[in-house]
């Protein structure tokens, strides 16, 4: 097998997750060594047996790199992937690819005129969660899913680095957000017909700490996406309403169930409970015989790991999975969402 020589241009938490974890997912690259602006990360390189080059320029004009990873923040991809491009190495770059739509159309046109690859890191496709809401949604165990509910929610605030900083592409919605979006765009084949956003800035930042999003699509599907950085307590990763079923997944470890309206005439009443100081059999439990249980299924099952897709669209022409024009999709809805700042909308309010 020909092996793909790789150069890493930023090796912090991502980069080096990607040289020690990702890439032995496929057995088609070597690394060539890595760049980083800082001097313990270089020194960490070393440590690790991995050649530091002096710059970038030093890795876009050695000869045996075939292509770069872009793992910097989040507000240098742009600018770092089209030298590469113009360098002749073909491009991974970290999401979000750029902070802009406008930014990714200037780097797809690039990509285009060099005839180089330029690929997004979208790697929660590959999410076991994801890939369980995936396969409910195509096989239709809970019958016409008409609402998802996806949230990430933790209680650390912003993480304490660049992803503070507007200027370096911060904020949860660049984060987590892109995240989120690419799953939910890439599942469902409709358009996007509204969107609502509330963006959070509870913790007093100048960049979001976390955001609601309704989204409904044409083929009526409702979607909330939420990403909160102050939940003390959580609520279930995925929440998903079909026609004859519920499902649930509380967290990563897959965690959850799934409940299946039985299909038959003679459904008992449910029996009234005491609902706080009222009664109800609206919102008491179905009988026993109504429903049944089950776990989660095992997930769609994705034939090719994002590193040997990579291998794969480089040497032998496969199509890549994460295809750019999805990437630019969701780059579009993201500057909608973040044109939805509710600090705007609340200072031009005339109400009291
Ligand atoms: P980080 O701060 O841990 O690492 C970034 C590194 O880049 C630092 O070591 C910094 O010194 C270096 N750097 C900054 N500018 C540079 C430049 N011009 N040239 C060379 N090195 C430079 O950040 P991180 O958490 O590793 O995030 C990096 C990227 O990876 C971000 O875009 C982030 O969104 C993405 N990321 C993706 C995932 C995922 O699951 N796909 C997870 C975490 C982070």
């Amino acid at each position: 097998m020909k092996k793909l020589t790789i150069g890493v241009i930023g090796y912090g938490g991502m980069g080096s997750y990607h040289v020690e974890h990702l890439l032995s997912q496929s057995d088609g690259f070597q690394i060539a060594g890595i760049v980083d602006l800082s001097l313990e990360r270089q020194q960490i390189a070393k440590e690790n047996g991995l050649k530091v080059y002096d710059n970038q320029n030093a890795i876009f004009t050695d000869d045996q790199v075939d292509l770069v990873l872009v793992a910097t923040p989040n507000d240098s991809h742009k600018e770092i992937s089209i030298a590469a491009m113009y360098a002749g190495k073909h491009v991974i770059c970290e999401k979000p690819a750029t902070i802009t739509a406008q930014d990714l159309e200037e780097v797809l046109d690039i990509s285009e005129q060099t005839n180089r690859s330029f690929i997004v890191h979208q790697n929660r496709r590959w999410d076991p969660d994801f890939l369980i809401v995936k396969e409910l949604y195509e096989k239709g165990e809970i019958g016409d899913i008409f609402q998802i509910e996806s949230r990430v929610q933790g209680a650390n605030g912003i993480p304490g680095d660049w992803r503070h900083e507007k200027m370096h592409g911060g904020g949860m919605l660049l984060d987590w957000g892109v995240h989120l979006f690419d799953q939910i765009l890439w599942l469902v084949n409709s358009p996007v017909e509204t969107i609502y956003t509330d963006l959070s800035y509870v913790l007093g930042n100048e960049v979001d700490d976390g955001f609601t999003t309704f989204l409904t699509f044409s083929n009526g599907l409702k979607v909330v996406v939420e990403v909160g950085t102050t939940n003390y307590t959580k609520l279930p990763r995925w929440y998903i309403k079909g026609t004859k079923g519920t499902a649930k997944i509380m967290d990563w470890d897959l965690n959850g169930e799934v409940v299946i309206a039985k299909e038959t005439n003679s459904i008992a009443e449910p029996t009234p409970i005491k609902a706080g100081v009222g009664l109800t059999k609206t919102m008491a439990p179905p009988s026993e015989d109504s429903t049944k249980k089950r776990g989660l299924p095992t997930g769609s099952v994705m034939e090719e790991s994002f590193y040997e897709n990579i291998y794969n669209v480089l040497t032998r022409g496969s199509q890549p999975i994460v295809q750019t024009s999805e990437v630019l999709k969701i780059a579009k809805l993201m500057d909608q969402i973040s044109e939805m700042d509710t600090d705007r909308v609340l200072e031009n309010s005339q109400f009291v």
